[in-house]
């Protein structure tokens, strides 16, 4: 059987990393992308190279950003006691799209699952305790979904603070998020709403 050049090989190799893609499909994105014109192929290439080199992490809320600390962080009219946390970024695109939240974030890198091997030093908890000793912090609202993982993680946080910051209110979204539901699956009008009537826990 006729072998693929090694270059294009190590690209389909590469490509069908990606999720959802299989080695055929990774095939033919590579054959495409060898009949695009030059500099769109390199172009390409220079943007996989600039994801690397020109993001960063914001160093007080852990989200990918372009300069940190982000625009976020760095946003004064940004309501500073209000502090929301979630498991990844992608869940605070979906937050700020909605664009009614008008506090802060803390992205806090995951979700606890012991059986998976995530605990809490893997989790951003020392980031969350940095911001909770500046003092501006008076409400903590948990956005983290509905599943078992997101429930573990909430009671661990809510444990957390109760303890080392009482004066601090530790809230959730409201439940009208179906259960075992992602954060970032869920549609503007019940992630607003579920802002709106939000719960202590
Ligand atoms: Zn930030």
């Amino acid at each position: 059987m006729q072998k693929l050049p090694r270059s294009m090989q190590l690209l389909v190799d590469r490509l069908s990393d990606l999720p959802g893609i299989g080695p055929k499909s990774a095939l033919r994105m590579a054959m495409t992308l060898l009949k695009w014109p030059e500099d769109k192929t390199r172009g390409l290439g220079q943007s996989i190279t600039d994801l690397r080199d020109q993001l960063c992490i914001c160093s007080q809320c852990a989200a990918l950003a372009d300069t940190d600390p982000c625009s976020i962080c760095s946003d004064a009219m940004r309501e500073q006691d209000k502090l929301c946390l979630v498991s990844e970024w992608d869940s605070l695109l979906v937050m700020e799209e909605s664009g009614f939240f008008k506090g802060r974030y803390l992205v806090l890198g995951g979700l606890l699952s012991p059986l998976d091997g995530v605990r809490p030093d893997s989790l951003e908890l020392d980031k969350l305790r940095e911001n909770l000793q500046s003092g501006q912090t008076s409400e903590i609202i948990l956005a983290l979904g509905t599943t078992l993982e997101a429930e573990t993680t909430g009671s661990y946080i809510k444990n957390m603070v109760e303890k080392e910051y009482p004066h601090v209110r530790v809230t959730r979204l409201a439940q009208g998020i179906p259960l075992g539901s992602d954060l970032k699956f869920m549609d503007k009008e019940t992630l607003k709403q579920s802002m709106r009537f939000r719960q202590n826990i």
